[in-house]
């Protein structure tokens, strides 16, 4: 699946909280708030954060959830192959083993509560995540999941047309991860 997304810092969540319940938004499900643990991996030589390629074990309610993501493809938003796989806690200790096996190391940890609302706007299934990233901020994600390249060019006007709705600018690219490395002076 490719990922489509556009990450925009906020001060609070108040205005896009008011606007998800007054306005007319086709509001398909609203997930509770969940604490999002993500252990990030990378290789020295490899150097992923050149490509902005991914390789994270997530935990979230108790599940663990290894994700691969490839290199991004846009300037102004996030576009990328993502690949994800459920593993149990003892297999995501194995494969962090793996990890560390082949040379790599664990680049931080990054925790953020996640509140998910799914809406449909112009005929497309788009995320609306309102995320407080520890150490870092507030922030607003908006994601489209597409099954093929023919679809991006559509989720992504989607997106910006969304985004001008909510009265959200200034889309950044920077991932928690950088910011939360930046933060602690590590970058
Ligand atoms: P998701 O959208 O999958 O829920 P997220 O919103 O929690 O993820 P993002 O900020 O969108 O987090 O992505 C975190 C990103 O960190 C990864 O996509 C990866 O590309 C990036 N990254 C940045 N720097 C590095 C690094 N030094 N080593 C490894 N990964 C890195
Ligand atoms: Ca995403
Ligand atoms: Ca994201």
């Amino acid at each position: 699946m490719i990922e489509i997304e556009k990450k925009f810092q906020v001060v609070s969540f108040d205005a896009i909280r008011k606007q998800l319940a007054d306005e007319s938004f086709d509001v398909m499900e609203e997930f509770p708030p969940r604490v999002q643990s993500d252990e990030y991996f990378n290789h020295r030589q490899l150097r992923f954060e050149l490509q902005d390629i991914a390789l994270r074990i997530r935990e979230v309610d108790n599940k663990h959830i290894l994700t691969f993501k490839g290199p991004n493809r846009d300037a102004t938003t996030k576009i990328r192959t993502e690949v994800e796989v459920e593993l149990s806690a003892e297999d995501a200790e194995k494969m962090t083993q793996m990890f560390l096996g082949m040379g790599m190391h664990s680049v931080a940890k990054v925790v953020k509560n996640r509140a998910t609302t799914l809406i449909r706007w112009q005929g497309a299934n788009v995320e609306v995540c309102l995320d407080g990233v520890d150490e870092v901020g507030y922030f607003v994600e908006l994601e489209i999941v597409a099954d093929g390249e023919s679809e991006i060019p559509a989720a992504k006007e989607k997106l910006e047309s969304l985004a001008e709705k909510f009265g959200l600018s200034d889309s950044i690219t920077t991932s928690y991860l950088e910011m939360l490395l930046q933060s602690r002076g590590q970058m």
